[in-house]
């Protein structure tokens, strides 16, 4: 059968390097968000509760309750909470002063500030009434946090987003006393402006892709050596000698330029890997050509092996694709059997 393989001194590999650029793992809030960008949320959070985890961010309420009994705190990222009666370590991000009238008495919240990203969050000039709501409704204020349009990107607008980010930080620091708050976390850096600096100015990181491997920053930064954890296998189904001008798979897509033997693997779309239509070279991790249009259920590649490794690493099928890891590992499907190594 397809199958994934998770390399555990990977996830460690990268893991140590971001805690030691944070400053420790109880610094990171590690972001298991769908399925663990499709590593497997249960898996994933097990292993990182091992290594010494204690924040992690996931999406909504049902992945929160799968896996609340490893952690410290868990950050909801995009549910509003209803009908719920609070516990306290599960943190509910807050993206509107209407989100904020909606939350149920005793929640604890982070509310999110838009410094300039203009996709969710309050306005600045909004704290004020926020802490007003805060205090009257006695929700348990964890943290300010904001997100960075472009902290992967050379040029200066993580400098000007990072600077606003300072100013709401003052802003709170100052209103705090007026309304009798307490102190709170502050939050802003993802993996890239992790990796990009040598230190946080915040409470936390929340660091998602570089816990998988993937350094985002693009050539004129220092790059740190990240490990990709996931590893895609397929298993063979059937093999044959494809003869010089036979065409193989929907279409024809390919034709043989001389004998060749390939074999078609368990693993197509309907696993959620990308398709690929034929177009170009794509291959595998052992530099296999992939032949033709991929199939539902499977591949046909040029090998002969009873197991396949299609990738260890998405750099290049990204690029293929002309797209980012991310979506290429959260659209694998959770069906596929993963497992540590
Ligand atoms: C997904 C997400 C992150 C993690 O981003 P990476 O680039 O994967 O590190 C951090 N913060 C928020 C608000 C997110 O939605």
């Amino acid at each position: 059968m397809a199958h994934i393989v998770l390399h555990k001194n990977h996830l460690y590999h990268n893991l140590g390097l971001l805690s030691k650029k944070a400053g420790g793992i109880e610094k990171i809030f590690a972001v298991l968000k769908d399925n663990a960008y499709g590593h497997g949320l249960e898996l994933i959070a097990k292993e990182i509760n091992k290594a010494g985890a204690i924040r992690v961010i996931v999406r909504d309420l049902e992945e929160a309750l799968k896996i609340q009994h490893y952690f410290k705190e868990i950050l909801v990222l995009s549910e509003k909470p209803q009908n719920f009666k609070p516990i306290s370590k599960i943190i509910f991000a807050i993206n509107s002063i209407e989100a904020l009238k909606n939350v149920p008495k005793n929640t604890t919240i982070a509310l999110k500030v838009d410094t300039g990203m203009h996709r969710n969050g309050i306005k600045i000039d909004d704290i004020y009434s926020a802490c007003k709501i805060i205090k009257e409704k006695l929700l348990d204020f964890h943290s300010i946090f904001t997100h960075f349009r472009s902290a992967d990107e050379l040029g200066s607008e993580y400098f000007w987003q990072k600077r606003n980010f300072q100013e709401v930080k003052l802003i709170y620091n100052n209103i705090k006393n007026t309304y009798l708050m307490r102190d709170v976390f502050f939050h802003s850096s993802n993996s890239a402006a992790l990796l990009r600096c040598n230190e946080i100015e915040d409470d936390f990181a929340r660091v998602g892709i570089a816990m998988y491997g993937y350094n985002t920053l693009p050539k004129g930064f220092h790059k740190e050596i990240l490990k990709p954890v996931m590893e895609l296998f397929g298993e063979k189904m059937s093999q044959r000698v494809l003869h010089v001008n036979q065409k193989i798979g929907y279409g024809g897509a390919y034709t043989a330029k001389k004998d060749m033997i390939v074999s078609f693997y368990d693993i197509g779309y309907g696993d959620g890997v990308l398709r690929f239509n034929g177009t170009g070279q794509l291959k595998t991790t052992n530099g296999c050509l992939i032949l033709g249009k991929t199939s539902m259920d499977g591949m046909s590649i040029e090998s002969c092996a009873d197991k396949i490794s299609i990738f260890n690493d998405l750099t290049s099928w990204s690029q293929y694709f002309n797209t980012i890891p991310y979506e290429f590992l959260v659209n694998l499907s959770s069906k596929i059997k993963r497992e540590f190594v």
